[in-house]
C-alpha cells in the first residue's frame, strides 16, 4: 500500500488536515505541520522577547490539569500517526525489494526482531480498562 497524505493530523495541535480538508500539511518523518501553527511558531521564534518568556516555563508547567489531560489523547494520536507511518515506510522499502536483514541492520536489530515488529498486527484495543 502507497504512503497516504490522508487522514493526517498536524503534530503540533492535532486538528485533522491534509487532502480533503481545508487544512494544509507539510510533514517530514512521519511529523506534520499545519499553516496555522507553521506561521504561529515562525512569528515566536522571531519575537526575541516572547522567546525569552516562553524559555523560563516549559509549556506543560503553564497548562492547568484540564489542559493536560485534553493534550494526552493529542499525544498519543500524534505517536500513532508516526508508528502508521514507518509502518508504511517500511512497506514500502518491501514493496522495492529491501531485505529484512537490511531494514534490520539500520535499525540496529536482528532481521527476525525488524520482521516481527513490522509484520505482527499489534494487539486489538479494548473498549474498556
Ligand atoms: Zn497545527
Amino acid at each position: 500500500m502507497p504512503i497516504s497524505r490522508e487522514g493526517r493530523i498536524c503534530s503540533f495541535c492535532a486538528t485533522p488536515g491534509g487532502p480533503g480538508t481545508d487544512l494544509s500539511l507539510v510533514g517530514g518523518l512521519g511529523a506534520q505541520i499545519c499553516v496555522p501553527c507553521v506561521e504561529h511558531f515562525h512569528a515566536l521564534v522571531q519575537d526575541a522577547e516572547q522567546v525569552s518568556a516562553k524559555r523560563k516555563t516549559l509549556p506543560w508547567e503553564r497548562m492547568d490539569d484540564t489542559e493536560l489531560l485534553a493534550t494526552l489523547p493529542q499525544i498519543l494520536a500524534s505517536a500513532e500517526q508516526n508508528a502508521s507511518f514507518a509502518q508504511e515506510w517500511v512497506d514500502m522499502l518491501r514493496g522495492r525489494g529491501i531485505t529484512w536483514a537490511e531494514i534490520g541492520r539500520v535499525l540496529g536489530v536482528s532481521r527476525q526482531a525488524a520482521w516481527e515488529r513490522f509484520t505482527k498486527k499489534p494487539a486489538r484495543k479494548s473498549a474498556s480498562a
